[in-house]
């Protein structure tokens, strides 16, 4: 099932072949109808994902700074495992000991028992290795470990009440340096506990650096009037997209918080843009969405004349405190390598893309080099390698700086226990 049947269905609370549910499935249908508005938290930008697909990659998105990812919303998973046995296994239903040992008992009694692996992941947005905790729900080791432990061919997930509105707003900054400190201020609440400038915790806080707004300006004046971009206001040299859940009472007063809260920091309100409706939410969203296809566009330029050449999206998040630092060592380094590049997303959980765009292939190898050199900072920091797109096969080498030969050791081990063959995804985090 696709993130947009998915919505859909509950939009709608119709679902597919619910003429043939059980009776007690069809009444819980039923109060389901009668009562409000519900929601899947995970929004991981692209609708055409599946749900096993997002469930497999733990996907998160704009929205995982206040909701969390995917993980947090699967109850239930039926996987079969490479032998074709079946795993059905509930959230609850089967814990980790405190040293790491499990056991799982399989409907034809088989038991398979493993150590989930000892590394220590970092207390941040993670989505690097299989995930690994004391006493951690076994849930949770299949959730995010990229289709290499089993198939998922049920997915039971939550819901949760839908706010009634959505504010979302574009502030326009002169600079990173107020951007940064408006996004402090705003999460303050989160982070340190103390009394935050905005009326509510943001949804979604998420950054465009002074090279991306050049590159959607460049790309609205080459697409001309119908580009469905709007003109930016051409002092901003940095933007932070952010979104509060409202009332239908509270909008008002929430958009004036937030204005003013923007306004402290150094941006103009009046060059901010606003979105209280459905509609307007998502055209600001598509606003967003058009920098990741922007950057696409010009990449596929250069490939063109360049056979080889891809852009190099760094996937990294690091803890607050470091957020600064990371940002102005990011700069330093990519502007010393006179790369061209465009830093943007999710800042409010310190995770930032930085998308190298290699003019040549001369560049693109030394971008790579210097990914590497970020990667290390990043994890100098307590940091990660991946912080929501996983490992797959070309980041491998990452998932080794970042866990070690033990740590890659112990991912092995596992997945001996759930496919000694290493039939499923071969090659997908380590070999
Ligand atoms: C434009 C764009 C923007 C994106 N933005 C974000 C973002 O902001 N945040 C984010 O987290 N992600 C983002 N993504 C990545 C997105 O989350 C993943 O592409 C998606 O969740 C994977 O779902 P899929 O159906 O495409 O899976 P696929 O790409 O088909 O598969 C992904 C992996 O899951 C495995 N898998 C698939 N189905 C199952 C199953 N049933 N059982 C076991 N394993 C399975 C596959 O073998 C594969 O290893 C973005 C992607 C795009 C294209």
């Amino acid at each position: 099932m696709t993130l947009e049947a998915l919505d859909k269905a509950i939009e709608k609370k119709t679902f597919p072949g619910e003429e043939d549910w059980p009776a007690g499935d069809r009444e819980a249908l039923a109060a389901f109808r009668q009562s409000g508005v519900w929601m899947f938290p995970p929004d991981p930008t692209e609708r055409s994902a599946t749900l096993g697909g997002m469930t497999a990659c733990n996907a998160s998105g704009a929205r995982t700074l206040f909701y969390g990812s995917t993980r947090h919303y699967v109850a239930r998973l039926r996987m079969v495992l490479a032998d074709g046995s079946i795993l059905d296994l509930r959230r609850g239903a089967c814990l980790a000991a405190d040293q790491g040992q499990f056991q799982l008992a399989l409907p034809d009694r088989m038991i398979r028992e493993g150590v989930i692996p000892g590394y220590v992941m970092p207390p941040i947005k993670n989505a690097a290795g299989y995930f690994s905790q004391p006493g951690m729900d076994l849930l949770d080791l299949f959730i995010g470990s990229e289709g290499t432990l089993g198939v998922f061919t049920e997915i039971e997930i939550m819901l949760i009440p839908a706010p009634e509105m959505i504010l979302g707003v574009i502030g326009f900054f002169p600079s990173e340096s107020e951007a940064l400190a408006f996004v402090r201020s705003a999460r303050i609440e989160s982070v340190s506990g103390e009394k935050s400038s905005l009326p509510s915790r943001p949804l979604a806080l998420e950054y465009f650096d002074a090279h991306a707004l050049d590159l959607l300006r460049e790309q609205k004046q080459k697409v001309g009037p119908s580009s469905p971009i709007p003109a930016l206001p051409s002092d901003a040299g940095s933007a932070v997209y952010i979104e509060l859940a409202a009332t239908e009472n509270s909008m008002e007063e929430a958009a004036e918080a937030l204005l003013a809260s923007l306004e402290a920091c150094g941006s103009r309100s009046d060059s901010a843009w606003t979105a209280t409706s459905p509609e307007e939410t998502e055209r600001l969203k598509a606003f967003r969405h058009a920098l990741p296809e922007a950057v696409n566009q010009r990449i596929g330029e250069r490939a063109a004349a360049n056979p080889g050449l891809t852009k190099l999206g760094t996937d990294f998040a690091v803890p607050d405190e470091a957020l600064e630092k990371m940002l102005a060592t990011y700069h330093q380094l990519l502007e010393a390598e006179k790369l061209d590049y465009v830093i943007f997303g999710h800042i409010g959980n310190n995770h930032v893309h930085v998308n190298i765009l290699p003019r040549d292939l001369v560049e693109y190898r030394r971008g790579k080099a210097l990914y590497l050199e970020l990667a290390k900072q990043a994890l100098g920091w307590g940091g990660t390698v991946s912080a929501e797109h996983g490992i797959g096969k070309l980041k491998k080498p990452l998932l080794q700086l970042m866990y070690g030969d033990a740590g890659i050791d112990a991912m092995r081990a596992v997945k001996r226990v759930f496919d000694p063959e290493s039939r499923l995804n071969p090659g997908n985090m380590f070999d």
